[in-house]
């Protein structure tokens, strides 16, 4: 438990590393278009982080022992990928494609976490009310982290806005609290896991929100890239995520959403 508690000296790191990180996605996002490569995006992301002396964390991250070390700055997940798409080999966005982009670096010992999903030109009116209602239940769930409540209020929070609406909520991959690793406890589902050990929001804690929803069924699985993580039924699907401290009142988003 301890561990989940940041003292101030590490949260003002965690600040500087968390706008940093906040200017690297913006850049590559604002270079999406449709043409470019998610190769270049990686490229573009990679250079504001290490001109800003921090380190990509997703760059060799390995999940266990076995694999294969992850070989991009960037995730860069294409319509059906969730999630964990590298950027290389480079593919060409094309116009009505929507991509996620999710990054993490470590700045000075600690790591933060963020993802934002994109339109590249115009995209289908369902595509595009699919990211405006994950965008909202990040923010719904944000609404939950404060000083008393549970983790689990917040995955509640997501899913009922995300079902309100048809759409599924991704189970097998969660949000989590981050500091001095990039995947640290507690564990964030963004539905309701009766399963989990409760946990009180305390201030102090470092997490990472990030609901993945589709627009179909919410079951997903892994490319044999082993990394690449997809929806069964080949529905689209959005994923956007900020770090947040909790604070004595509430939070404070310390990677801001490209706008
Ligand atoms: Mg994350």
């Amino acid at each position: 438990m301890n561990d989940m508690i940041k003292t101030a000296e590490e949260i003002a790191v965690l600040r500087e590393g968390g706008a940093l990180l906040s200017r690297a996605l913006s850049a590559a996002a604002a270079a999406v278009r449709p043409g470019v490569t998610t190769e270049e995006l990686d490229r573009i992301a990679t250079q504001v982080i290490r001109d800003g002396g921090g380190e990509p964390s997703f760059l060799g991250y390995k999940t266990r022992a076995t694999d294969r070390p992850f070989p991009t700055t960037l995730c860069t997940s294409i319509n059906h990928e969730v999630v964990h798409a590298p950027a290389v080999p480079a593919r060409p966005l094309a116009e009505g494609d929507i991509i996620g982009l999710d990054i993490g670096a470590r700045y000075k010992g600690f790591c933060t976490d963020m993802a934002v999903t994109v339109a590249v030109g115009e995209v289908g009116k369902d595509v595009r009310k699919l990211m405006q209602v994950t965008r909202e239940s990040l923010l719904r769930g944000l609404e939950q982290v404060k000083p008393g409540n549970m983790i689990s209020d917040i995955g509640k929070a997501v899913q009922a806005h995300v079902e309100k609406h048809g759409y599924g909520v991704v189970r097998d991959l969660v949000g989590h609290g981050v500091g001095r690793k990039v995947h640290e406890d507690p564990r964030i589902p963004n539905y309701f896991d009766p399963h989990l050990k409760p946990v009180r929001i305390v201030p102090g804690m470092v997490l990472c929100i990030e609901p993945m929803v589709t627009l179909g069924d919410y079951a997903v699985d892994t490319l044999p890239d082993d990394w690449t993580i997809v929806a069964v039924d080949g529905s689209p699907a959005a994923h956007f995520e900020v770090t947040v401290v909790v604070t004595e009142t509430g939070h404070d988003i310390i990677t801001p959403l490209p706008v």
